[in-house]
């Protein structure tokens, strides 16, 4: 099995994260991919500034390492106002919540990742302030304990959520503006690759660039991530620059799948071909034989899956295809799972 490089934010190192400051972009003409989404976000940012109003709600919903927390920076610089960043699984209780509220100025934007990890009472809370720009707050304590109403200033919700299947319709009713993010293709990510390379001010050939964005699971993170590691294999083991053998060099020290797939995608496709002769299997199924819940499956690791070619969706459940049982080794159609060599 490979092994995964699937890096999550809290596990990039502090020299990282400082590189991940500098990659990444900072304007709407800066962000590569997801066009309709940029398009659009930028005709509704445009309009809200000329009319001098707040930018409505924003919920911006897709797998991780997409770019929400980047689009969600890059509305605030075009509009020219400051963000609060805080997450679903942070605020514990409504006074969290109310702190962070009160203390933003007009037009600022309250961004909240993993929204859809809100807890009930707190996200109960936000209706009034998204709706109304209004919050209850107690004062005092003990028998003079009263509730008194404050208006807040107006402000942006910008939530980012990997699961939207898991809020609640109330609080996806609350935000004017949705976008979904979708996987990048191959050829954006050269481009995401080719452009960190450069502010970086290392040197990579065009070929060494696609291999990068090729493996990348059609993810910017994963894609600046493997950039940067394939950077030290160049500069330790090779002549500094990223030429094609040092990038298949590295990326075999570092077990990258030939097509970019995680741990949990091969996981997936091997369950499928090995524990239920290749499918069809229904989704709850293979949740149970991998150990992930079946909306994540469905959510954040299925559409990448079925985008490359690898899974099928058929109304009696999830097929994997012919490129699949390729990629794993297996003959395809022999339905016993059996190794090719
Ligand atoms: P998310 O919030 O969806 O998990 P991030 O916004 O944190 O993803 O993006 C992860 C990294 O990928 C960022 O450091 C950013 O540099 C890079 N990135 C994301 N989208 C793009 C893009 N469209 N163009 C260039 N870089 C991007």
């Amino acid at each position: 099995m490979e092994e995964s490089f699937n890096i999550r934010k809290e596990d990039i190192s502090l020299a990282d994260r400082e590189l991940d400051r500098q990659l990444r972009p900072a304007s709407f003409s800066d962000f590569k991919g997801q066009q309709q989404v940029i398009d659009n976000l930028n005709v509704f940012v445009t309009a809200a500034k000329q009319r001098g109003e707040t930018l409505d709600h924003v919920l911006l919903h897709g797998p991780p390492g997409l770019g929400k927390t980047t689009l969600a920076a890059i509305i605030c610089n075009e509009l020219g106002v400051n963000m609060r960043i805080t997450s679903g699984p942070v605020l514990d209780k409504p006074g969290d919540l109310a702190g962070l509220l009160t203390n933003l100025e007009e037009g600022d934007v309250l961004f909240i990742d993993e929204i859809h990890r809100l807890s009930p009472v707190v996200e109960e809370y936000l209706y009034s302030a998204m709706e109304d720009f209004q919050i209850d707050i107690m004062i005092d304590k003990g028998p003079s304990a009263r509730s008194v109403q404050l208006t807040l200033n107006k402000f942006t919700l910008i939530g980012a959520t990997t699961r939207s299947g898991l809020l609640t319709s109330p609080l996806r009713a609350r935000f004017g503006i949705k976008f979904h993010l979708e996987y990048y293709d191959q050829d954006v990510l050269t481009g995401i690759v080719r452009r960190s390379a450069r502010i970086l001010n290392v040197k990579i050939d065009d070929n060494a660039a696609v291999e990068i964005g090729r493996r990348s699971r059609g993810t910017p993170r994963i894609a600046n991530n493997l950039l940067r590691r394939i950077r030290d294999f160049a500069q330790v083991k090779g002549s500094g620059k990223i030429d094609i053998d040092i990038t298949r060099y590295g990326l075999k020290a570092l077990n990258i799948d030939q097509h970019g797939l995680d741990e949990m995608d091969n996981r997936i496709l091997t369950a499928i071909i090995d524990k239920f002769s290749g499918g069809p299997v229904g989704l709850n199924t293979i949740a149970t034989a991998v150990g992930e819940e079946s909306g994540t499956l469905e959510e954040v690791y299925e559409p990448f899956l079925i985008k490359e070619g690898f899974l099928k969706r058929t109304p009696r459940g999830r097929e994997a295809t012919e490129h699949a049982y390729r990629h794993l080794g297996k003959v395809f159609g022999s339905n016993s799972g059996g190794r090719l060599f």
